[in-house]
């Protein structure tokens, strides 16, 4: 939204009281071109140049005080009218560019350069229809607009703060006005002027995006966006956040293979192997409650290396269907027994555990089942579906 004021001023040259209309705010969407125009703004604002209806004196805020110089005379002054008269330029280039030498000759050098750029943007918007005489006026004034910012440059001034900008600015004019081989120039002197700070990151982007673009012959207009996106710096930061994305990615898949491998079903085995000793010897115990059996099997598994998530499947079946702790253990080794390669298990309780599941052999086909499709590293619990096909858990009553 684009917020004007009206404002009363006495015109610097001849004293006139004049009600001006002052941009107060305009909202800008997306980024710049490299010449720092706003991206998405239309026409460039008639505010930028008020011309006194009485002398003819022009200038961004028509109350500006000159210093010294007498801005009645200039007004006079016969390059000065011829610009402000020139029949070929839209109104507002016109009086930009007339307050572009009013302020030159004051040696407002910066002021000058700013306002040529902004005629040239004027005479960019004139051309949108295809029209070849108003692209040949665009191209004309920018390159009056550089001899501006060459003048305001040897001068030791800059129209920006960032060190490189104005370079980068001028570079960009040069361009655009088809000087490529001054445009590349200016844009090797810029990136003399910046340092390595990350602060200068933009202005670099935009000098080495000026260099590609004079290289290619390329007159066309780009954002400061295009410039970050296709300046060196850009691939490597791309490579960089790869990179750490990959070492993360990486970290992570190392992490978790280690924690594929501690928790196993060869491991795993191994451990019920470890732990089964204590248990067969431990005495018998007497007919329990499910309870007591889901706590007895959760101390004795926290003993290996099952996975967390399987211990608490079996937990629940144990609740469940009234399965029997150390049972449910000997008839889980059995299964995986069966999962695992000959050569990589020892069989030095099978017949424990085969002892152990007398009574229950369709507690160790269920389990079997359950873990047909385990591998030496991968576990795979795929109990049968209910009431479909495949075996059921066992029921067993509690009083067995
Ligand atoms: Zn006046």
């Amino acid at each position: 939204m684009t917020l004007y004021a009206f404002r009363s001023v006495a015109c610097a040259s001849c004293g006139v009281t004049l009600k001006v209309q002052t941009l107060l705010s305009h909202t800008t969407h997306g980024g710049q071109d490299l010449d720092l125009r706003p991206s998405v703004q239309i026409t460039v604002d008639s505010t930028e140049a008020h011309e006194c209806p009485v002398c003819h004196f022009c200038a961004p805020e028509l109350d500006v005080d000159l210093g010294t110089v007498s801005p009645r005379l200039l007004v006079r002054d016969k390059d000065y009218q011829a610009r402000l008269a020139h029949p070929a330029h839209p109104e507002l280039a016109r009086r930009l560019m007339a307050w572009a030498w009013l302020a030159d000759a004051c040696g407002m050098r910066a002021a000058a350069a700013l306002s040529m750029l902004k005629a040239a943007w004027v005479c960019d918007d004139a051309t949108q229809g295809g029209d070849m005489a108003a692209r040949r006026m665009a191209l004309d004034i920018r390159q009056q607009a550089a001899k501006a910012f060459e003048a305001c440059l040897l001068a030791g001034e800059s129209p920006y703060r960032e060190r490189g900008l104005a370079q980068a600015v001028l570079a960009d004019v040069l361009r655009r006005a088809q000087c490529y081989d001054e445009a590349a120039n200016m844009a090797a002197v810029g990136l003399t002027q910046i340092g390595a700070e990350k602060e200068a990151e933009v202005v670099r982007d935009m000098l080495h995006f000026q260099w590609v673009l004079a290289h290619e012959r390329n007159d066309g207009r780009c954002t400061i966006a295009q410039a970050r996106a296709a300046g060196p710096g850009a691939p490597e930061r791309e490579a960089l956040r790869v990179q750490q994305q990959r070492e993360r990615a990486e970290k992570r898949a190392q992490e978790l293979h280690r924690e594929q491998i501690r928790t196993s079903p060869l491991k795993a085995f191994r451990s019920l192997q470890s732990s089964s000793l204590g248990v067969f010897q431990s005495p018998p115990v007497a007919r329990t409650d499910g309870a007591n059996e889901v706590q007895r099997f959760e101390a004795d598994m926290s003993m290996t290396t099952a996975p967390h998530q399987l211990v608490r499947i079996l937990s629940n079946s144990i609740g469940a269907y009234g399965w029997r702790a150390a049972q449910t253990k000997s008839a889980l080794a059995l299964a995986l027994m069966d999962r695992l390669p000959r050569e990589l298990v020892s069989v030095q309780y099978r017949d424990h555990w085969l002892q152990e599941c007398a009574d229950c052999p369709d507690l160790v086909d269920y389990l079997r089942h359950c873990l047909r499709n385990t591998t030496v590293i991968e576990w795979n619990y795929q109990p049968g579906q209910r009431d479909g096909p495949g075996p059921h858990p066992p029921v067993y009553g509690r009083s067995r």
